[in-house]
């Protein structure tokens, strides 16, 4: 049987209080929130806490709310939470889409965003979606608390930028008008990490893309985004070879690697593919074609 090695357990009773429990127990403490990631990595030794600190209990954490022009989402909102929530879709509803097809009910009624997006697994689902919807995320530490965009939060696999002492806050997305996102992914199996994933977001100005947003999964791009793909759909207009062409440039700048859920040109293939349908739903809701089916 896997077990974990001994640990300390300390219950926050509030951001305070857990900023002040990581302080004391220094870098070799780690948050627990809903444990779906953490656990299996310390029964496997590949995380070894010396304490975990629980901000289970932190309610102050869990909400999505719009407030200043912003739809915000506590840390530890679970992700059942967030494919509940009305406000959520209306305003993006990627957010439904990529949470549909995160894992499957038990892992989804546990297991936090914040928790998903601190893992920072090369394949996590949200990683593409915030990038996409240019998310910003707020860190809290002792000495205060700081926003980074989500495409300077991911360092590496399974790094972040926040530091020892400090912890994720919040996640928030700015509401603009003309705006449409939708998310696509390829897996193995339902419920299965995606063998590559797509995710996209477009506002319109009359008849032209004022602006984009391109997130990659499990493809190896650059900062979860395809970023030149952006750069080319920025002015132009909104038809179906516009949206192909950025497919093509987002495959061709990233960097897929073969493993056990298939090769890199077929993950390359899938980076085009998902990018332009997904690209295509979000301008379809945009335009108000589609406003809230997940199907075209
Ligand atoms: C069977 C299974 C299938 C899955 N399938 C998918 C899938 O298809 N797609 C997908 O995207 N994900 C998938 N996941 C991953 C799942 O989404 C994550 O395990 C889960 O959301 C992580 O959140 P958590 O609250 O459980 O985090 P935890 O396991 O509690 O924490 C994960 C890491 O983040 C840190 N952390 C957590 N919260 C904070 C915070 N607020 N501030 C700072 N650090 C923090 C912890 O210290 C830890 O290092 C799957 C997981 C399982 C078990």
């Amino acid at each position: 049987m896997q077990v974990p090695a001994y640990v300390e357990y300390e219950k926050a009773t509030s951001v305070a209080h857990a900023i002040a429990l990581l302080a004391r127990f220094g870098p070799e403490a780690r948050i627990l929130a809903g444990g779906h990631s953490l656990i299996p990595m310390m029964k496997l030794r590949l995380a070894q806490p010396e304490t975990l600190i629980d901000i289970n209990g932190l309610s102050e954490l869990n909400y999505i709310r719009v407030t200043g022009g912003q739809l915000r989402i506590g840390a530890l909102t679970r992700h059942a939470q967030l494919l509940d929530s009305a406000v959520a879709g209306e305003h993006f509803a990627i957010l439904h889409d990529a949470e549909k097809v995160i894992a499957d009910p038990i892992v989804r009624n546990w297991g936090t965003v914040g928790g998903s997006i601190c893992q920072a697994d090369p394949s996590e689902d949200l990683s593409g979606t915030f990038a996409a919807l240019k998310a910003s995320m707020v860190i809290q530490g002792q000495d205060g608390s700081r926003s980074v965009p989500a495409r300077e939060f991911f360092t590496g696999p399974y790094e972040t930028v926040v530091a020892p002492g400090e912890l994720l806050t919040e996640i928030q997305i700015a509401i603009r008008p003309g705006g449409g996102s939708a998310y696509e992914k390829v897996g193995r199996r339902v419920g299965d990490w995606p063998v590559g994933a797509a995710a996209a977001a477009i506002w319109l100005a009359g008849d032209t893309i004022a602006e984009a947003g391109i997130g990659l999964t499990a493809v190896g791009a650059r900062n979860f985004a395809a970023a030149e793909a952006e750069d080319m759909l920025r002015g132009a207009p909104p038809t179906d070879a516009s949206l192909a062409r950025a497919g093509e440039i987002a495959a061709e700048h990233c960097r897929p690697t073969s493993d056990q859920r298939g090769p890199a040109d077929y993950k390359r293939h899938l980076a085009r593919e998902l990018t332009t349908r997904a690209l295509r739903r979000a301008l379809n809701r945009a335009t108000g074609l589609n406003p809230i089916g997940p199907d075209t």
